[in-house]
């Protein structure tokens, strides 16, 4: 089948993902980023909506071979950050004219369900945001608490579809289990992110494809589909880093898969290339989430080294992003920019 056709094929089958992610001629690749183009903007205008983070802790109590805040990386200086310092933290985020906070940090099961509960409580009662939660798998009663507090998404990505790699980079977990979770916090009113890591080792693009059509039938609101980078003092240290024209293809079939969802333009992407994060927003993607974990924390939030913007004063961050947005003929969101698939009050 032409390439022309395939892409205008309304329901893709894992066969014609994976012939768009194995593209390899420059103007057929050209194609594949202007359909996504195409159809980020019919499905989502030209709006890009900034998330805040906040990652305030570092700790984590679990092992992923990739990341660098696993348990044993001992080299780490560990922090956790108060809540007045996260509650500070939210209203510069909102002064900057960001609707949405995300409060991300490493498995610390002991920032306990009732201080998580009051922060969500606090910043809701206080500022109008959404809040994206991102601190791993907790039990169901926290999910449930948090949520009736009032927070509005979860992000939890899936990392790979492929049950055999999920359980060697998560030292024997199940991915079943994973999913057990995304579709718990869905049924019970979070709107869901979740994802996968492109250039893990051992991956293929099978595997790849096997994520997008996971992706879409977990109905997820939001996917990150992120580059992985090796991080030094964990077991993949000497790993090859992701290719970044392979992740802007994962990202383009994503948005042609996957239509009306929100994808990010990572700060991973943007760390392996200077400009990923444009390159990004012109393939498919709306979201970028930029980091506001205040000094000195910052440089210790290691997932992987030399974050994008790691020694920028955070204070920055949302002039050189519209400058960005408007550069590339887009425009900053000015609302909570919630699920594209339903309206939320
Ligand atoms: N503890 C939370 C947040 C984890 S960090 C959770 O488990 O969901 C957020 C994301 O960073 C992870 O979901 C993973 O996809 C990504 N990540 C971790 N290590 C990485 C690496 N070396 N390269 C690229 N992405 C990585």
């Amino acid at each position: 089948m032409k390439l022309t056709e395939l892409l205008n094929i309304e329901n893709l089958n894992k066969q014609g993902i994976i012939h768009l992610l194995s593209l390899r001629d420059e103007f057929e690749t050209k194609l594949l980023f202007a359909k996504a183009d195409k159809v980020r903007k019919k499905y989502c205008g030209d709006e890009v909506h900034l998330r805040g983070i906040i990652e305030f802790s570092n700790h984590c109590d679990q092992h992923c071979l990739y990341c660098g805040l696993r348990l044993h990386n001992k080299n780490l200086p560990r922090y956790r950050m108060s809540k007045d310092e996260i509650l500070n933290t939210a209203r510069f985020i909102y002064k900057a004219g960001i609707r949405t906070i995300v409060l991300q940090s490493g498995e610390d099961s002991l920032y306990d369900c009732s201080e998580i509960e009051s922060i969500i409580k606090e910043i809701k009662n206080e500022l109008n945001v959404a809040i994206t939660l991102s601190l791993g798998e907790r039990s169901f009663e926290e999910y449930k608490i948090w949520k009736d507090a009032g927070a509005d998404r979860y992000l939890l990505k899936h990392e790979t579809a492929n049950p055999k790699l999920y359980s060697i980079y998560h030292q024997g977990d199940d991915l079943e289990n994973r999913l057990v979770h995304l579709r718990y916090l869905k049924s019970i009113g979070y709107q869901i992110g979740s994802g996968n890591i492109i250039g893990l080792p051992k991956q293929t693009l099978e595997d790849i494809a096997d994520d997008l059509m996971l992706l879409k039938k977990l109905d997820v609101d939001m996917a990150s589909i992120s580059p992985f980078i090796p991080s030094p003092q964990t077991p993949y240290g000497n790993e090859t880093k992701a290719n970044v024209d392979l992740t802007l293809k994962g990202m383009a079939t994503a948005r042609i898969v996957l239509k009306d969802v929100h994808i990010p333009a990572t700060t991973a992407l943007g760390t392996l290339d200077e400009i990923g994060r444009e390159k990004g927003l012109k393939v498919g993607a709306n979201i970028i989430m930029p980091n506001y974990t205040p000094n000195p924390y910052r440089q210790n939030y290691q997932i992987y080294p030399d974050k994008k913007c790691i020694s920028d004063d955070p204070l920055a961050c949302g002039s050189c992003l519209t400058l960005m947005i408007e550069l590339l003929g887009r425009q900053v969101g000015k609302t909570k920019g919630h699920s594209l698939k339903k309206v939320l009050a």
